[in-house]
């Protein structure tokens, strides 16, 4: 078993930020990165609203830079996936992967929501060539374009808004005849000269021209079956996103949706646990705010191994594994 002062679970801009923090802090951290190197920004393909970026920049190339950064203090990389955590006993706690098995004084969980997905042929290769399930992010990429955003909730109608700034039309498509979203929302969509909507109606693929860009949604009228081929440039899936916090079970304290409950401080439920980014956050979901969140959570880290210093294992110190 491998003893660490922090071990940071997950690699988004949460996960990045706090690896820098708690490195510059000479605490070494251990990112165990997880199934996807930056997470969600590792799939943007412009990120243009970060500060000190005018002119924008690839979501790879910002998060090779803020990895570069982060080991540039003495963060290290660990190509793995975490499989299970044991908080249940205080620090130190155990986090398993699967090559490897920690004890961690502080652990730092930056582990994202992914975008529900409607699982339809063309959806995930239409990411980049009209998909996307950000509005802030790509919305300034059709400006005077027609496009659908698909979904009933507070997002899908938020976004919907948000996006008549840059489209030119934007067709709401949703399952059933009514919103999920709150009144006030429905009421500033209904009132928007660029939003249609289309009731009862599902997207059942995702078409491209020969350009190889998005150019229509196949629809079917759940209450008739009727299909019909929509054209649009742009296709905003916003179904809710899916907080990957299963492996922590019940271990750390979740609202009904599965995201984990922090306070001001990013102090999760367990002491010594911290928690940053969209695993926290069902609200903000960028760039900025996961790096601030992240930045929070690990200075709040860096506080408490202050104020438990006496009580700390020096790291060459193994503890063997409770019962096995
Ligand atoms: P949500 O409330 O779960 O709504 C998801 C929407 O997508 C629903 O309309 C749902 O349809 C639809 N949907 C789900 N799966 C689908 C599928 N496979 N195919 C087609 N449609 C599908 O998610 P959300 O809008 O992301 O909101 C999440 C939480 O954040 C909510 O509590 C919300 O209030 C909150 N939020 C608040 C604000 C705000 O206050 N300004 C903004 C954003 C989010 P059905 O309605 O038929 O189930």
């Amino acid at each position: 078993m491998k003893k660490e002062r922090v071990v940071i679970i997950g690699s988004g801009p949460a996960g990045l930020a706090s690896a820098l923090y708690t490195a510059r802090a000479q605490l070494n951290p251990v990112v165990i990165v997880g199934p996807q190197l930056g997470g969600q920004a590792a799939i943007t393909s412009e990120v243009e609203n970060y500060p000190g970026f005018p002119g924008g920049l690839s979501g790879p190339d910002l998060v090779d830079k803020m990895k570069e950064h982060a080991e540039s203090f003495g963060a290290e990389f660990v190509y793995d996936i975490v499989e299970s955590v044991d908080f249940t006993n205080g620090s130190p706690f155990r986090v398993k992967t699967m090559m490897e098995e920690y004890s961690a004084d502080a652990v730092i969980v930056t582990i994202g929501a992914d975008p529900r997905k409607l699982g339809v042929a063309g959806e995930i290769e239409g990411v980049g060539k009209g998909v996307s399930y950000c509005g802030t992010c790509d919305g300034f990429f059709f400006r005077g374009r027609e496009i659908v955003v698909v979904g009933g909730g507070d997002s899908a109608l938020e976004e919907a808004i948000f996006l008549t700034r840059f489209a030119s039309k934007v067709t709401v498509i949703h399952r059933r005849d009514e919103f999920r979203a709150g009144v006030q929302l429905q009421k500033r969509a209904f009132d928007n000269e660029k939003i249609d909507i289309i009731w009862d109606t599902v997207v059942e693929d995702v078409q491209f021209g020969d350009d190889g860009q998005v150019n229509a949604v196949g629809l079917k009228n759940v209450k008739t079956d009727d299909t019909s081929t929509f054209p649009t440039e742009g296709v905003f899936i916003f179904i809710g996103h899916i907080p990957n916090s299963p492996i922590f079970g019940d271990q750390l304290a979740m609202n009904e949706r599965g995201y984990i409950i922090t306070d001001d401080r990013m102090r999760t439920s367990v002491e010594g646990v911290f928690a940053a980014g969209e695993i926290q956050d069902e609200i903000w979901r960028q760039v900025a705010t996961s790096v601030g969140q992240g930045t929070s959570a690990a200075m709040q880290a860096i506080h408490w191994l202050e104020e438990h210093e006496e009580d700390l294992q020096p790291l060459d110190e193994t503890p063997e594994p409770a019962g096995d």
